[in-house]
């Protein structure tokens, strides 16, 4: 019997984990064998653009992700490499570095920092160095959230190798003001949450206004999440993704003016945004509508997911697309199509672009069983007009970050 909580890795996982645990011996030499971590991706159907505006999202952690082999060191040095980038990066813990450095290290070198960080705070000894690889199966720059897929388990790994005794929240917070403070992302607060309490067969409600979450079960024997990379790499998304960020706090300081109880663009209501939008930039009014409009489809998408109306689920996921593309302006042609395509599709219910948009993925929700069919039809209709086939994945959920046992 499976005890509630704990979670029985394949045997295929456990074999991938120990595959990275040679690439980290070949690293870093012989001694005494490392620990093991895995830390999920995500993807997120519903609530797009909405949590840095206060707004609700629903997203799921996915059978992909980071891995970690982590091992101490008698001294004092932390030495980090990845399976994409084998350089060895090497600090001194006790004289970290202050600013970026611009490369992949920054994600869990923010991390380090936070957490050691908070331990000078409490006046608490420094833990001893560390010999980190990172690597992985998720498809990295594509939306899946990688990035806090890596400072999630990073905090999980930490925590557990240095003994913090750090509570879930405290991890996710690590791991939020790593890629906001020190990578510079003003990423909401979705992908961190989405991976580190995540829970298998579920999708994550979580309300960015309050924090406040629950958990709502998808039925995995009806329905498939099938995630399709377009392989656009998103080279603007970091810039433009703070520029929507900076539009949607532009927007808000015009129409609080006019709903005083605001606090955030979520609690504007549709009537104020039109009242106001003669006097407003049409950027902003656009960008503020998406996430109006946005909001209401999430809460009916959590309807008809507790009624058990997949059709209803894909239709507000294919709204929300069309609000994407038109009024936030995120897409590019070849997640169009691929949205395109699949209203064509039997099988499928719905779909949209998900993460930031920009190039990356579409999330497409499919009838359990159908997927060959809806694959095979995206990948033929993307072909024909981009001379290519897509990445197409069929992803299962995921319990979250955790340590894998395979000695
Ligand atoms: P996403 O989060 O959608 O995958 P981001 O641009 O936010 O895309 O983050 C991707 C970045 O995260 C990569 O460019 C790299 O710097 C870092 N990263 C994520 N996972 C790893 C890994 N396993 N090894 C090295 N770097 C990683
Ligand atoms: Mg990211």
């Amino acid at each position: 019997m499976v005890t509630p909580g704990r979670h029985t890795d394949s045997r295929a996982r456990i074999e991938q984990l120990a595959a990275h645990a040679s690439q980290f011996v070949e690293c870093y030499g012989p001694g005494q064998a490392p620990r093991l971590f895995f830390s999920p991706g995500r993807v997120n159907l519903f609530g797009g653009h909405l949590d840095y505006n206060g707004g609700p999202v629903m997203p799921t952690a996915i059978d992909r992700g980071t891995f970690i082999a982590a091992r101490s060191r008698s001294d004092r040095l932390l030495r980090m490499a990845s399976a994409y980038d084998r350089q060895v990066v090497e600090t001194d813990l006790d004289q970290l570095p202050s600013a970026r450095v611009s490369k992949w290290v920054d994600y869990p070198l923010g991390v380090v920092l936070e957490l050691t960080t908070q331990l000078a705070e409490s006046g608490s000894a420094l833990p001893g160095g560390l010999d980190i690889l990172y690597g992985g199966d998720l498809p990295i720059g594509s939306g899946l959230s990688s990035s806090a897929s890596i400072c999630v388990g990073t905090a999980v790994m930490l925590d557990s190798l240095w003994s913090l005794g750090l509570s879930n929240l405290d991890r996710v917070r690590a791991a939020l003001r790593a890629e906001r403070h020190f990578v510079g992302v003003q990423c909401g607060i979705m992908d961190p949450y989405a991976i580190g309490c995540a829970r298998a067969g579920h999708l994550l409600w979580l309300d960015c206004k309050d924090e406040s979450i629950e958990y709502l079960p998808i039925d995995g024997a009806q329905l498939s999440i099938l995630v399709t990379n377009t392989g656009v790499q998103r080279a603007l998304a970091a810039s433009e993704f703070n520029r929507r960020v900076d539009q949607c706090a532009q927007a808000f300081d015009i129409l609080r003016s006019a709903s005083v109880e605001a606090t955030c663009l979520r609690d504007i209501p549709l009537e104020v945004l039109e009242s106001e939008r003669g006097s407003m930039d049409p950027v902003l009014a656009n960008r503020a509508e998406h996430v109006i409009h946005e909001v209401r489809r999430t809460f009916e998408a959590r309807e008809f997911l507790l009624a058990g109306n997949p059709e209803g689920m894909g239709g507000c996921m294919t709204q929300t697309h069309e609000s994407l593309r038109s009024l936030y302006e995120v897409s590019c042609p070849e997640l169009d199509l691929l949205v395109e395509a699949a209203a064509t599709c039997s099988g499928a219910f719905g779909a949209r672009l998900t993460g930031a948009g920009f190039g990356g993925c579409t999330v497409t929700l499919v009838r359990r069983g159908d997927e060959d069919e809806v694959q095979a039809s995206l990948e033929a209709r993307f072909e024909e007009e981009f001379g290519r086939c897509p990445q197409v994945d069929v992803f299962e959920g995921d319990p979250g970050p955790r340590e894998i046992d395979w000695a």
